[in-house]
This record gives C-alpha cells, structure tokens and sequence, in this order.
C-alpha cells in the first residue's frame, strides 16, 4: 500500500501491515510458525527477525494493522488481554504507586489490580469515572501513574468521557489508559481523544469469532512503545503465529461487523424497553442514558453489548436459561449472540468488592444472526 496516502478505516483493517508475500505473492500474511530464524553471519539478521518471542512476522503484521486502526505509532500483540495488561502495569508501575481504575471495571482486570499487583505494593482506588471530581480527588501527586478507562463499561454500560480524563491525566502527571474492547477501534479511537495507551481484549470484537484469545496494547508514545516492546520481550506473554493470523483474519471484517452488531443491539434494545417484564435497560444509545451526550461526541455509534435488569436476581437466571438463539457463555464480540447473568458467570469475583453489580442484571452480546430470530428468541424467553 502507499503509505503516503490517507486510507479510510476498513482499508487499513484489510491492508495495514499486509502487504502481498514478497516471494510468493500471497495476499494473506502467511502463518510464520517458526520459532528461529537463520543469520547471514553472527549478527547478521534477514528482516530483522531473529526469534519469535521478540518478533515474529504474522505477529509483526497483526500488530501493524492495530497501530493503524488506533491511530497509534507501535502496537504490540499478546497471549490474552490480561496479559497485555500485565505488561503495561509492570512497565509503568513501581512498587509504592498508585492507580485509579473504574469502580465497574472488567472483572478480571480488578483481579489483576487487587488480587495480584496489591502484593507487590502497587495499590488501585475503583472510582466512578463519569464523575470528574471524584476522579480528581482520587489523584495522588507524583505516586498516582495511570487513570485506567473503561468505555462503555462492562457490564453496567457507563460511559467515561476520554478527552476530559486525558486533561485530568495530563495535569496529574499520570498516563491515560483505555481499554477499547467493548467499542473497539471501529467504534471510537481513544488515542486521537488524548488517551496515551490502549488495551484490547482481541478476543472480543477485532477477532470476532470466538476462536481465539489474545490481547494488545496500543500507543501515540513512541518512547513508551519501545518500553513496552521491551517487556513484552522480558516477559514474554506474546501472541503466538496461529493466533495473530486468527485475529487479522478477524480483522478484516470488524467494519462490516460492527454495523449489523449495532443495528441488531439498536432493535433489541427497543424490545427490551418496551417490554413489561424488564425493568430498567442499560445502553450508551438511549437519550435517557447518563453518558449518551459525551457517547455521541466521542463513539460512531454504541456497540453491541445491551445490558437489562429484571425485577428480581431469579427472573434474571430465568431469562438466560430460557433463551435458544442466544447461547448461555461468557465472552462477548463474536458474530454469534450470548447471554449471561454477570453476578454469577463473568464478575462472581467482583462479589463483596465495590465492584459487585446487580444480581438482577442479564447481558448481552448481541451477535449478526437475523435480527428477527433475536428478537423473537428474546420474547419467548421473557415470556
Ligand atoms: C475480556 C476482557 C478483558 C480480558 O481479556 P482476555 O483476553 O480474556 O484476557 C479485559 N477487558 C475487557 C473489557 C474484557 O471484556
């Protein structure tokens, strides 16, 4: 591709960082499963590849097409989101530092945060987001490192405003994280909001299929790019050949993707909130949502995920056991529609923090199956 020319976003989902096989002319980058690469005398490297925890050039590809979707400058791909999280924490955080993190975070990332990084003396305040005071108040001067965002967040659907905490990160001398899975790039670009790092879950939209897991971390910072390709290599949780080229392959249709997700969430939602048995819907798309404003400003459109709550925790548990077209499961972002209950299934280790949500709460992941097949699997289990 010419690099000089400004390609529109699905291009670059289907061509950034791929360019045909130089030998072979294949359009596809090949799956490089190879772990060593021959010198041309000691030192002498071919690409520049010399083993495939450094670098690997499916992985190479996957992460230049994610540096381009992100409008970011490096990008790095990893074994699971979790553990592109882990990398970014250890090369930003010292023992003794501080982080502020959403008070509806992603489940496993409070884990990560409480459960694992407070031993090691790095220690996080869950705050909510869409209140800028708090978050301000929560800024420890020279100790706080990173405000940690999530966008819509998962599961209670809250939207954080990105270029407001940016300025507030900005002044604290802290980075600002986002983690874009639930909107992915499609969606909104973080970085072009002033955020300094993005996460990604690729298991969720950008691989789309519910066939791998892995994760990414995504910067504007140059110098901060490098840091982080030196611990992804220290540490060395990367994605493997077979996972990145699942991903790309993913990839190539978040675009298209990500419209019939929107348009297909957009008409459940409509049934939800026009039905008897649900009390209360949660989606950044409904004017009555406490962060629809900023989530026009700053999204294409509002994703996906649709969030509910019913009249007890037990008319919940009867709504995701009933359904057919939406399968009962964990995971979100694939072509295919799930349904969960998260007090019970993805946040149960959130229960007794400040993090606990609802037990009357159902999400779901609203795939790209014929809408009306959605819609009616959704009223004959609401009954
Ligand atoms: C799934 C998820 C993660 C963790 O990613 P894994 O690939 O499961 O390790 C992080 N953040 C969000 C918002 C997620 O949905």
């Amino acid at each position: 591709m010419d690099e000089d020319v400004q390609r529109g976003f699905e291009t670059l989902a289907i061509h950034a960082g791929q360019e045909p096989d130089p030998t072979t002319g294949a359009v596809v980058p090949p799956i490089y499963q190879v772990s060593t690469y021959k010198q041309d005398g000691v030192g002498g490297l071919r690409g520049g590849y010399e083993y495939s925890r450094s670098a690997n050039p499916t992985r190479t590809a996957l992460e230049e097409c994610l540096a381009a979707l992100e409008g970011g400058v490096r990008a790095l791909a990893f074994a699971s989101g979790l553990a592109a999280e882990d990398t970014l924490l250890r090369t930003i955080c010292a023992p003794g530092d501080h982080i502020i993190a959403p008070n509806d975070a992603y489940g496993g990332t409070y884990r990560l945060f409480s459960k694992v990084y407070e031993r090691w003396g790095v220690t996080c305040d869950p705050v909510p987001l869409g209140d800028l005071e708090a978050v301000r108040a929560a800024v420890r001067e020279g100790v706080t490192k990173a405000i940690w965002v999530e966008t819509p967040t998962n599961p209670l659907l809250g939207i954080a405003d990105i270029a407001a905490l940016a300025a507030i990160a900005v002044e604290a001398g802290a980075l600002l994280v986002v983690d874009n899975t639930f909107a992915s790039p499609y969606l909104q670009q973080p970085l072009t909001l002033g955020a300094h790092v993005v996460v990604h879950s690729t298991t969720k939209y950008l691989g789309g299929h519910s066939d791998v897991v892995g994760g990414a971390l995504v910067t504007s910072d140059a110098e901060l790019g490098e840091r982080l390709a030196f611990h992804q290599n220290a540490m060395g949780a990367i994605a493997g050949p077979f996972d990145s080229w699942l991903t790309l392959r993913g990839i190539k249709t978040l675009g298209v993707r990500m419209d019939r997700h929107c348009a297909n969430a957009a008409a459940v939602v409509k049934l939800l909130t026009e039905h008897p048995a649900v009390r209360q819907v949660l989606y950044p798309g409904l004017p009555d949502h406490p962060g629809h404003d900023i989530a026009v400003k700053q999204m294409r459109a509002f994703g996906g995920m649709v969030s509910f709550r019913m009249d007890s925790p037990e008319a919940a548990l009867r709504v995701c056991e009933r359904t057919k077209v939406f399968t009962l499961g964990e995971s979100l972002g694939g072509v295919e529609s799930l349904i969960e209950h998260p007090a019970k299934m993805t946040h149960a280790s959130a229960a007794g923090s400040p993090l606990e949500v609802p037990a009357d709460l159902v999400r779901l992941s609203v795939g790209i199956e014929s809408v009306e097949d959605l819609l009616a699997d959704l009223r004959q289990a609401l009954g």
